[in-house]
């Protein structure tokens, strides 16, 4: 690409711009962002234009931290809204194309930084801009007509940010207007799969991609005008297990394309067969053994778990593309899904979450579980959750009792079981071998204990 100070290119993909060499950040968790593309009416988009509300790279310090907020508008006769969720998750993998420019995470939690070298070289937004007007169209010949407009000015991106979460949600609602069992075909991603080669996204309509930004409507879409693309369908196959979401449909696929890695998915369990997990996935479901409940946090919360860690340390352990025994990486909408972590319980069996994560799903929440979850507040380590989920009565609390009952049933020593019982035995006494019986013991109810019983044929 002429015109563009850096290299554009699949090559940079993988590329990690460190905290050392860093120019500017943008968004990212110590301040706030969001990204948006929007399937508009063709008068309200002006072709290839790119627009940047506030300063751009030249004008902002260097080792600065920006508010930063990315708008989309697509046009074109074929389009839908349905595919806004797509094409919003590639402004990730074209982003992170172009040398010097690093973009990280979905929609309002996005983090993006620039590079010393590429600053240097005089890369501005608004060459980003045209770069992503460039790789759009030339991707999606269904994109007629495109317009970025980059956000910097904070008033602006507050704005922003408000618009976009409106938009994110009546998405969701929307998914979750339908259920598995009304439909015959699921829809799979394997964007991720270029860092994460065994992840298969399965996406159902109680179940959207990791990352939150693919639905099920939006698979849909997608294959419609990209049938080629990394969104495909899965046939959905027989119902395996309906409560804990396994379909032969699914296996068969996700064998297939984890090259046989992975034989077998729950859709709706952390446990077994749990789905993998790639990296981006906006929150994390985890199992805390200790209460026998399940703990849920997101990449925006910064504090640490009952487990002592935060998130981004679980995450390292959880990510990559593998099935981890008791962690789930999820998206925010799966938490309103109806079949929500159905196989383990759903909500009965959440016992914490952060307090700011609990608000923003607490229409989704049963009213009667809601204060029977604790949050950081309450909770900062495992005793302080045990003490809580027994002054709250929670529920996992009756499960965990009977297990431990159980246990300790197990653990005690069996009564020795005798090795006969006679309702009377007589035995004579004799001084030796072969001497007359003095006198005989008789033995009422006689129960036998021996090491060692030898049966002999007589001859
Ligand atoms: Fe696709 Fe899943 Fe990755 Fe999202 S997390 S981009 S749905 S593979
Ligand atoms: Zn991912």
């Amino acid at each position: 690409m002429e015109d563009i100070p850096v290299d554009v290119g699949l090559i940079y993909e993988g590329e990690r711009i460190r905290k050392s060499s860093m120019y500017v950040d943008l968004a990212g968790p110590k301040s706030k962002g969001a990204e948006l593309l929007l399937v508009v009416p063709p008068d309200e988009v002006e072709d290839g234009k790119v627009e940047v509300v506030g300063p751009d790279v030249d004008q902002m310090e260097e080792g600065g931290r920006y508010p930063f907020g990315i708008l989309i508008k697509v046009a074109g006769e074929k389009l839908e809204e349905d595919l806004e969720g797509v094409f919003e998750r590639k402004l990730h993998y074209f982003c992170n194309y172009i040398q010097g420019f690093m973009h990280l995470n979905s929609r309002d939690i996005i983090w993006c930084r620039i590079s010393k070298d590429a600053a240097k070289k005089g890369l501005k937004l608004y060459h980003v801009g045209k770069v992503l007007v460039n790789l759009y169209k030339s991707e999606f010949d269904v994109i007629e007509k495109i317009q970025v407009t980059f956000y910097t000015d904070e008033k602006a991106v507050d704005e922003h940010i408000a618009r976009a979460r409106e938009v994110y949600e009546k998405r969701d609602a929307r998914a979750s207007a339908i259920k598995d069992e009304d439909v015959d075909v699921f829809y799979s991603c394997l964007l991720c799969q270029s860092f994460a080669p065994t992840h298969v996204c399965a996406i159902t309509p109680s179940r959207s991609g990791g990352c939150g930004a693919v639905t099920w409507f939006e698979g849909r879409a997608a294959v419609k005008v990209d049938p080629s693309g990394p969104i495909g369908e899965i046939p959905k196959g027989e119902v395996i297990d309906p409560v804990k979401g396994e379909y032969s449909g699914i296996n068969e696929y996700v064998r297939e394309k984890s090259n046989g890695t992975i034989e077998r998915v729950y859709l709706h369990s952390l446990f077994d067969y749990p789905h993998t997990s790639c990296g981006c996935f906006e929150a994390i479901a985890f199992y805390i053994p200790e209460v026998d409940g399940i703990g849920i946090v997101h990449r925006d919360f910064h504090g640490v778990t009952p487990f002592g860690i935060p998130f981004s340390t679980m995450a390292g352990q959880v990510g990559g593309g593998v099935q981890s025994q008791g962690f789930l990486g999820i998206s925010i909408a799966y938490l309103r899904s109806p079949k929500f972590l159905q196989g383990d319980g759903g909500w009965r069996r959440i016992v914490w979450m952060p307090s700011q994560l609990k608000e923003r799903v607490r229409s989704a929440i049963p009213q009667e579980m809601y204060d029977l979850i604790a949050t950081e507040n309450e909770a900062q380590d495992l005793d302080t959750l045990r003490k809580f989920l027994e002054e709250k009565q929670h529920p996992v609390l009756e499960r965990l009792k009977a297990e431990e009952a159980k246990e300790k049933a197990e653990e005690a020593p069996e009564e020795e079981q005798p090795a006969a019982t006679m309702p009377e035995l007589t035995v004579p006494v004799q001084a030796g071998a072969g001497a007359p019986v003095e006198f005989t013991i008789t033995f009422k109810n006689a129960k036998i204990y021996a090491e060692k019983i030898i049966i002999r044929r007589k001859e």
